[in-house]
């Protein structure tokens, strides 16, 4: 017997249909003998709609406040999914109960919309596992020290699962979604994308840090922290095949390094339209200047991502860095009122219309002449790069976006990704 933990994503959860048959599956595993968890998000399109009508009411604008009242609102699309699934595994036959974040609790800290798992009380779950019952529990949800509803940001589901599975050093989490696991890229851009067996961790957790929705990037870092073993697979096979098969299915996200994997140099496309650009022209090229910009943005709590200084000339330079797209209207008006005139920047510029496209690998570590090939691939397909950075096992450009789907395809090729490794 194991204690295993299911997460089921929104299309997965996306109709009664589904449910059910989420709930046959799940039903499978726990008359297989393990105890189960089960964390499922939101019927598909409802956290969207949830968050759509508070739109309605404040078109813009962000504060502590409302965000308080946004976790409040989308919190309810997960809730509404625990309870329809307890009643389905309760029509299968099986005993199971439904928690929210708050009555686990999961405890999170208090940022809003973007909150932090910082412990989990699991008594009341194992209370639950020891008398028999499937426990199903809200993904994306937890409460704060003072009883305030918080959520984890978007994809979160994963990253209370992950998070669950930590904390109950459960012997398994499998995330089930509407893939059969992980691709060489996404697939619905790329259709002859590969489905690789397994994937280190390291270069799980770049790919999802460079854009992959496919895992929300917390729930790697989870499962790194806490080596929890990871499986990403399809919700979409018939429930009833067999189970140890269905436990060797999808993608492994893998610890072991030596392990013999798929070793491609570069094992991954990611990319990410979230992004937007804000350029400062001008800036005094003087000790201090990149603190002086980027010390307001940070304290607003604005992640910042790739960033370049030029070379100076007559003592004045540029500099660009990028932040996502939700902070970018945020980030402009912190520039223009606070760190522009103090930095006598002459120009603020912005751009929202770029995005992030990035080679991950392992192999890049050990072999020369890799961010060449893809600036090569790049040019010859007339895309201009206007930022680039990169990492032991990661190169990423940044470029106007509406070259993105052309210049994902052209790596895709040019790293023969769609070919099976020899
Ligand atoms: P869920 O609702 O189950 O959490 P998501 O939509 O968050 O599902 O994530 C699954 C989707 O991630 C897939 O449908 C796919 O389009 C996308 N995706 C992005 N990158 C990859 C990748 N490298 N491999 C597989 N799927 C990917
Ligand atoms: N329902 C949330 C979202 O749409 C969380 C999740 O699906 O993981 O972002
Ligand atoms: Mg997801």
């Amino acid at each position: 017997m194991a204690l295993i933990v299911h997460k089921y994503g929104g299309t997965s959860m996306g109709s009664t249909d589904r449910i059910r048959n989420v709930a046959k599956r799940v039903a499978k595993w726990a008359r297989a003998g393990h105890q189960m968890v089960v964390v499922p998000s939101a019927m598909s399109g409802e956290t969207n709609r949830l968050l759509g009508l508070a739109k309605e009411l404040a078109p813009s604008g962000s504060s502590a406040a409302l965000n308080r009242e946004l976790d409040m609102i989308a919190s309810t699309g997960e809730q509404v999914s625990v309870g329809l699934l307890a009643i389905a595994l309760q029509a299968e036959g099986v005993e199971a109960v439904s928690y929210t974040g708050w009555q686990v609790p999961l405890n999170t800290d208090s940022s809003y919309t973007k909150a932090r798992i910082e412990s989990i009380e699991d008594s009341r779950v194992r209370a639950d596992l020891a008398a028999g019952k499937v426990v199903v529990i809200a993904g994306f949800q937890g409460v704060d020290d003072e009883m305030n509803i918080t959520t984890l940001g978007r994809g979160g589901s994963d990253t209370s699962a992950v998070a669950i599975a930590a904390a109950m050093k459960a012997d398994e989490c499998l995330i089930y979604t509407d893939v059969d696991g992980v691709y060489t890229t996404d697939p619905r851009i790329v259709p002859d994308a590969r489905r690789l067996h397994t994937i280190s961790f390291e270069e799980m957790l770049e790919m999802a840090s460079l854009g992959s929705k496919i895992l929300q990037i917390r729930s790697v870092e989870f499962a790194g922290k806490y080596r929890v073993p990871l499986r990403v697979l399809s919700s979409f096979t018939p429930w009833d095949i067999d189970i140890n098969e269905e436990a060797k299915s999808g993608t492994l996200i893998s610890f072991e390094e030596d392990e013999k994997m798929e070793q491609a140099v570069v094992s991954g496309i990611a990319f990410n339209r979230d992004e937007a650009k804000v350029t400062l022209l001008g800036v005094p090229d003087k000790p201090g200047i990149a603190f002086q910009i980027l010390g307001p943005v940070a304290e607003a709590n604005i992640d910042i991502d790739v960033i370049i200084q030029n070379v100076s000339q007559e003592g004045k330079t540029d500099f660009s860095f990028t932040v996502h797209r939700n902070d970018f209207a945020r980030t402009m008006e912190l520039l223009e009122n606070v760190v522009g005139p103090a930095t006598q920047a002459a120009k603020v510029q912005g751009d929202p219309k770029i995005c992030k496209v990035s080679i991950v690998g392992i192999g890049m570590r050990s072999h020369v002449g890799v961010a060449s090939k893809m600036f090569r691939a790049l040019s010859e397909e007339g895309i201009n790069i206007q930022m680039i950075s990169t990492s032991e096992i990661k190169t990423s450009v940044v470029i106007d976006e509406k070259y993105m789907e052309l210049a994902v395809r052209a790596l895709h090729k040019a790293f023969d990704l769609d070919k099976n490794p020899a």
